[in-house]
């Protein structure tokens, strides 16, 4: 008999860790690049992580998107300009979603730059920063873009069948199911993405990959956590909400403009529709935000039903009170609100963006909520302020952390211990490869699934699988 094609795992990114995902699967036809993020952490490690990017990573043949949150996205302009010559395959929501989110990245590092030049452009030892990336670079790689739908079986390099199917985390993301060698001599590597909660407002749940499953490669974010129920969030929001009215106080809600917006503008929905409308002012301050929402306007199909047959007699996403703010100057305006309204804002992380000035100015006032509905990574602001740690530094100032810190766990996109177990049960593969985990969850994870009888790896940076 014909012995099994050989593959070669390099997991470049997101090992022991949440951030930079990056995966290289090597076959005899080729080198093919699974994500190529951006990483997130202490800004200098951050700066030299994103710019140097592995050369395997640069001479891949072709790249795979499994979706566009810029941790998975983000460093892909910079690999088009180290020299990546490939076709990127995406599924269409996740190609104009990501047309969206690179852009935006590259427009505040050029800020950013500028203005950092600009303040200590004058000291003799400043060495001017470079933008990681610019406009025209994003444009070299939406060109290198492909749109291929779920379900629809595609060749990215020779001798591999790669297949989208739902991964249920935000609009447009897939797992990636790939067919390596022939019918008699075939290796099925499953690469999960990140996997989404079941029961997710707006898309639809996971899909289970088709068996057998060689090797499976799987995120990790909430390995040994369970979240609460997604019923229960709606009435854990208005309790927030109600609370904020009785202290006169502003709710601040650091959110990615891509996924939590949507599902939260969703939730606060569902809450007027039974009557517990938030009873303050709105705002979404963040321009890509209000874009991303109307790229999901546009893809249907990858809605759940529920939310395809809402759409055809209502708009999910409006709320009595709503405002948007786009400009600038309608940002600084939100400053000159009386009294309690709810303000959401990116970055999730709290590591840019217009949070930070909402932040600078409300973290001291004992009647602020700071709310928070999303995974917050080590050595981010935002992880601080969950931590509730007495003083925090916003944009180099330290200041006392007074406000309320609510953390509402159930809006995550992620799946919790449950699921991911559940999911790698079901895949059922003879190896299962963890990654996009911090140490001690992905620990727990592995315990668990091996408990259950799987075989598990828990790499870290650079190191190589041979299946
Ligand atoms: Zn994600």
């Amino acid at each position: 008999m014909a012995s099994a094609p050989r593959v070669e795992l390099t997991v470049l990114g997101a090992a022991r860790e949440v951030t930079g995902s990056m995966l290289l699967v090597e076959t005899t036809g080729g080198r093919l690049l699974i994500d190529c993020g951006l990483f997130q952490g202490r800004r200098a490690e951050s700066r030299a992580r994103n710019r140097e990017l592995p050369t395997a990573a640069c001479r891949a043949d072709a790249a795979i998107l499994t979706h566009a949150h810029i941790d998975h996205s983000g460093a892909l302009p910079v690999l088009v300009r180290r020299g990546f010559a490939g076709a990127i395959h995406a599924t269409p929501a996740t190609r104009d979603l990501s047309a969206l989110m690179l852009r935006d990245v590259a427009h505040l590092q050029v800020a950013d730059a500028e203005y950092l030049n600009r303040r200590y452009g004058e000291d003799p030892d400043w060495e001017p920063v470079e933008p990681l990336y610019d406009e025209p670079a994003v444009l070299a790689t939406l060109d290198r873009m492909i749109g291929q739908p779920y379900l629809r079986p595609f060749e990215p390099i020779p001798g591999v069948t790669a297949t989208f199917i739902e991964a249920g985390h935000i609009l447009g993301s897939a797992q990636v199911v790939l067919d390596i060698g022939d019918r008699q001599r075939r290796h099925r590597l499953v690469i999960s993405g990140d996997l989404g909660r079941r029961g997710l407002p707006i898309i639809r749940d996971p899909a289970v990959p088709p068996r057998p499953i060689d090797t499976l490669v799987m995120e990790s974010t909430y390995g040994g956590v369970q979240h609460p129920p997604i019923a229960a969030m709606a009435d854990q929001l208005a309790a927030v909400l109600a609370e904020a009215r009785a202290r006169g106080g502003k709710v601040i809600v650091p959110a990615f403009a891509l996924g939590r917006t949507q599902e939260f503008l969703h939730v606060l929905h569902e809450l007027e529709h039974r009557g517990v409308a938030p009873g303050m002012p709105v705002f979404i301050d963040s321009p890509l935000a209000i874009d991303v929402t109307s790229v999901f306007r546009l893809h249907p199909e990858c809605f759940d039903d529920a939310t395809r047959a809402l759409f055809d007699r209502d708009d999910p996403f409006a709320i009595a009170g709503l405002r948007l703010a786009r400009t600038r100057e309608a940002s600084m305006a939100i400053n000159d609100v009386e009294g309690p309204a709810l303000i959401i804002a990116a970055s999730g992380m709290c590591e840019g963006g217009r949070v930070l000035h909402h932040l600078r100015n409300l973290v001291e006032d004992p009647r602020t909520t700071i709310l928070t509905i999303g995974f917050m990574a080590q050595h981010t602001l935002g992880r601080r302020i969950v931590e509730r740690r007495p003083r925090v530094k916003i944009w180099g100032v330290e200041r006392d952390l007074r406000a309320r810190v609510v953390s509402l766990e159930g809006f995550s996109a992620h799946a919790d211990t449950d699921d991911l177990e559940a999911h790698a049960a079901a895949c059922d593969a003879g190896l299962t490869v963890l990654v996009h985990g911090e140490p001690d969850r992905q620990d727990a994870l592995a315990e668990r699934l091996r408990a259950r009888g799987l075989a598990v790896a828990v790499p870290e940076r650079g190191a190589r699988i041979t299946r």
